[in-house]
């Protein structure tokens, strides 16, 4: 295990923020990972790829960042394979890597930010697929007493942008892999989300391959969200909010034009939409600000402390709830 003292963390999350890591711990191996809980129990903060999550102070204590490699196929038939990944590989790497293979199942999920690791915690999901979609198994090291465990995916409580990892073992365990499962043949498409097939018509392209679902969506990814390598960010900071029917509908009886998914348990609304409407598209505070083309996502301009994010977040909620009595949650882990 690599050991740094007082090292900033302004690299390690993709909203550059500047604040430090009293012991930032590199862990390599899931031996590594039961090493470190058996003899330090839980670190204050657990590291992938720093993507989804807003630090707005220093880290007192160790901060394990995961940084285990490797991807092996551990079965294979005529159809599918079974693909184990490390925790520390980066999620769009492998998704290119799985369709230089020729596997299908991933395309839809490319371009998404962070590790193979953190991908079941909020079961990511984009363009009408889910990381449960094609998760096997999720493996790592539970707490209290450190041990290993392997859960499937039913185990794993998947839920919109939720995981059993975000709730009744939230900071009780670390995933060190995961398996999915992928297609070898016979390739499950899903294009009816988002721009994807009008990009497939502009190419002249009507027999896709995984690839060209691929290139189509981080086509679009690139036109609409920014590049946290230029510009901040944490891509959606809050979830689009789950309402009643009866909200929907009193709500779309005032604006006609509001987007409304049904889902179980009543109607999702598009957060970014109600965000745009309350006029906050474009606002910059400081160095912080709401991005000018997507108003689900925050940014940092360049030196926003943690703080003002969440302080421009906070304003955000209180004004969209005033406006629609609708009340949003971050999908951003808050640290
Ligand atoms: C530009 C941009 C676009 C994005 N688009 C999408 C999108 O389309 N869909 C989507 O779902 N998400 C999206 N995200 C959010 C983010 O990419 C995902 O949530 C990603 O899975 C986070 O991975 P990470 O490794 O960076 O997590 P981190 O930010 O490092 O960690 C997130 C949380 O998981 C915990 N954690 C980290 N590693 C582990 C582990 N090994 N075991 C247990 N807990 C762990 C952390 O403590 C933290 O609470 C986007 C982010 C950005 C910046």
């Amino acid at each position: 295990m690599i050991v740094q003292i007082n090292k900033s963390l302004k690299t390690l999350n993709t909203f550059g923020i500047d604040q430090q890591a009293e012991r930032l711990i590199w862990a390599q191996s899931k031996n590594e990972v039961l090493d470190y809980l058996s003899h330090h129990g839980a670190p204050a903060l657990v590291l992938g790829g720093g993507s989804n999550m807003l630090l707005t102070k220093d880290v007192q204590g160790d901060v394990l960042k995961i940084d285990i490699q490797g991807r092996e196929v551990i079965f294979e038939n005529d159809e599918v394979v079974h693909l184990r990944l490390g925790a520390g590989e980066n999620w769009h790497e492998i998704v290119l890597w799985s369709l230089s293979q020729g596997f299908g199942g991933m395309e839809n999920l490319s371009l998404i930010p962070g590790n193979c690791g953190t991908a079941p915690v909020q079961n990511i999901g984009a363009y009408g697929v889910e990381l449960k979609d094609i998760l096997l198994s999720v493996e790592g090291v539970q707490l209290e007493p450190a041990q290993t465990f392997e859960l499937d995916a039913e185990g794993c409580q998947f839920g919109y942008r939720d995981s059993i990892f975000k709730n009744l073992w939230k900071g009780k365990a670390i995933i060190t892999h995961i398996t999915v499962v992928l297609t070898k043949v016979n390739h499950k498409l899903h294009m009816e989300y988002g721009a994807i097939k009008s990009e497939l018509d502009a190419a002249n392209i009507d027999a896709p391959t995984p690839r060209d679902i691929s290139d189509a969506v981080i086509k679009i990814r690139q036109s609409k969200l920014p590049d946290p390598a230029i510009l901040g960010n944490s891509g959606s900071f809050f979830k689009n909010p789950i309402v009643s029917e009866e909200t929907a509908k009193s709500l779309l009886e005032k604006y006609e034009d509001m987007p409304t998914y049904s889902v179980k348990g009543g109607m999702k609304l598009a957060a970014g939409w109600l965000i745009e409407k309350a006029g906050w598209k474009g606002f910059r505070r400081g160095d912080a600000g709401v991005h000018e083309k997507q108003a689900l996502v925050l940014v940092n301009y360049g030196n926003a402390t943690g703080d003002d994010v969440l302080t421009l977040a906070k304003d955000i909620i209180a004004d969209v709830a005033k406006k629609y009595d609708v009340q949003l949650q971050a999908e951003v882990n808050l640290i």
